[in-house]
């Protein structure tokens, strides 16, 4: 099947891209990577009468890295990000989650804005951006606000956006992840190339000393994906972890929390009761590796 007929729009700033939302209303939809949007109008599951394409605006565009935060504009690329060796240096759980979508042809295309917007459950960034406790910056024609994404995911695919509003950028403190104490990891299980993940987990471990014989974990951070409705952060796995040396026991009380936490929706390649063990499974996992290069790295 074809989209129906729609007018395209293309601004060249976030202005004159808000503007139109404003004038247009629930009649127009943005357009970035176009990964998403694309396969939902060819089904005709959404019909808007216009389309506001965000690719010239440039302001969007790239990242930034300040001694206290990391910035990135909503239309940098899934590849940008999965290529950003700096980013890497100093907050590798974004380019570690990018890296691991789809495949390269979704990469190229595909946006972090798109990503958030969407707001699918088993989506990469939504998982990490939960973990890193990042927080949106979303913008319309009168208002600019800052959401936490750990408030921002709702409902299965529903968010705390506007209609009128653009996601215009993420923004991730620093000062909880000094790099030469931090370990991150990204880790899912996919059950084929191009597709979503079954699970996938999102983790920062910070120790005192990754010198000492054993450091301790002051601080850590754990997120899913696909075991919720939302991206589930498991503040109780981070609570059974901090403070220890991430014993056996530790690791258990971990993956335990994460099984109380997660409520997944049952799939055709994944029953409800798999992905709750596998909620378990990456928690201990992605600990391990965090930890490990938190202390190694
Ligand atoms: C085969 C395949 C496999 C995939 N596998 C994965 C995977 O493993 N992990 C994963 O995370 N994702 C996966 N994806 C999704 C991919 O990451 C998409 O690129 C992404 O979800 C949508 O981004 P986009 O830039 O293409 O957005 P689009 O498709 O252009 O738009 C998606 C939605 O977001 C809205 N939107 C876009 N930008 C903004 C903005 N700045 N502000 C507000 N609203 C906006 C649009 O209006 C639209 O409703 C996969 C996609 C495909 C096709």
């Amino acid at each position: 099947m074809k989209p129906a007929a729609f007018e395209y729009h293309r601004p060249d700033s976030v202005a004159e891209a808000t503007t139109l939302l404003a004038d247009l209303g629930h009649d127009a939809e943005l357009l970035a990577g176009n990964q998403s949007l694309g396969i939902i109008m060819a089904n005709r599951l959404a019909t808007p009468d216009h389309l506001v394409d965000l690719n010239r605006v440039e302001e969007l565009s790239g990242y930034e890295i300040r001694d206290d935060e990391i910035d990135v504009g909503a239309m940098t690329t899934h590849r940008d990000l999965e290529f950003a060796d700096d980013l890497r240096d100093v907050m590798p759980m974004l380019p570690e989650a990018a890296e691991q979508i789809a495949g390269p042809s979704v990469r190229n295309r595909g946006t972090l804005g798109g990503s958030i917007a969407e707001a699918d459950p088993a989506g990469n960034y939504p998982a990490a951006l939960v973990a890193l406790d990042a927080d949106l910056r979303v913008e319309s024609t009168d208002d600019e606000r800052t959401v936490a994404a750990r408030e921002f995911f709702i409902a299965y695919m529903f968010t705390d956006l506007g209609p009128e509003e653009i996601i215009t950028g993420v923004t991730v403190d620093r000062e909880p992840f000094p790099v030469e104490r931090t370990g991150m990891a990204f880790e899912e299980l996919k059950r084929a190339a191009q597709t979503f993940p079954t699970v996938s987990a999102g983790t920062a471990v910070r120790v005192d000393d990754p010198d000492a014989d054993e450091p301790v974990i002051e601080e850590a951070r754990i997120a899913l994906a696909n075991v919720a409705d939302v991206p589930l952060h498991v503040p109780d796995a981070e609570d059974a972890v901090e403070g220890t040396t991430l014993g056996e026991d530790a690791l258990d009380e971990a993956a335990e929390a994460a099984i109380e936490a997660a409520d997944p929706s049952p799939e055709m390649h994944a029953d409800e009761e798999w992905k709750v063990e596998l909620a378990g499974e990456y928690t201990r996992r992605s600990l391990r590796t965090a930890h490990t290069r938190a202390i190694n790295d």
